[in-house]
């Protein structure tokens, strides 16, 4: 199943990351536009939600990226397996590059984020590609090194815990065009 195939008649809404229909919540306060929302968008189906922001941080904000622990020691910059699961078990923290720990308010975001899509009924979201909060297929390292790996972001695991099928706007469709996959 790819993002052709979520329907636009459905009753339903859609979550999605505001920052990829060109508003601008990133950590650097830009953003980019998935034109493969725009027809989705047009229909009334999305309901935007930064995760992030959500949480209490503000735009900008450090970026950010998750980290593996060893004990209670942060594994700072060092390129590590874990994701957003792990930080919703604590065996993961989230850190800016400036070594602030915005852990709680990524997982506060995130609640946040499944609070919404229970109130609304989603099903389905679609997120920001590589994103610490909304990656869904890839994210960073924790190198800051732009280097990905497999896993997700805290929103995009704790929704997929609860049955929201999460795409991220990267799938490759027919007529897309990504602008900026550098976050
Ligand atoms: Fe917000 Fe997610 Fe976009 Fe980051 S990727 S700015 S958390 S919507």
């Amino acid at each position: 199943m790819t993002l052709d195939d979520i329907r636009i008649d459905d009753d339903e809404l859609i979550l999605v990351s505001p920052c990829i229909l060109g508003i601008p919540t990133r950590w650097d306060g830009k953003s980019c536009l998935a034109e493969q929302l725009v027809a989705l968008a047009a229909e009334g189906k999305l309901l935007p939600f930064c995760a992030e922001v959500a949480g209490g941080l503000s735009i900008p904000r450090g970026d950010a990226s998750i980290q593996a622990l060893d004990g209670e020691r942060v594994l700072f910059r060092e390129p590590s397996e874990v994701d957003g699961h792990d930080v919703l078990d604590g065996r993961a923290r989230v850190v800016t590059s400036d070594e602030v720990d915005v852990t709680d308010e990524y997982v506060r975001g995130a609640q946040m984020g499944l609070e919404l899509v229970k109130h609304h009924g989603i099903k389905t979201a679609v997120l920001k590609a590589f994103s610490p909060s909304c990656g869904s297929q890839k994210i960073y390292d924790g190198t800051f090194t732009l280097t990905l790996k497999p896993g997700q972001g805290v929103l995009a695991a704790l929704l997929a815990r609860n049955g929201v099928t999460v795409y991220s706007n990267e799938e490759p469709l027919p007529g897309t065009t990504v602008k900026d996959t550098n976050m």
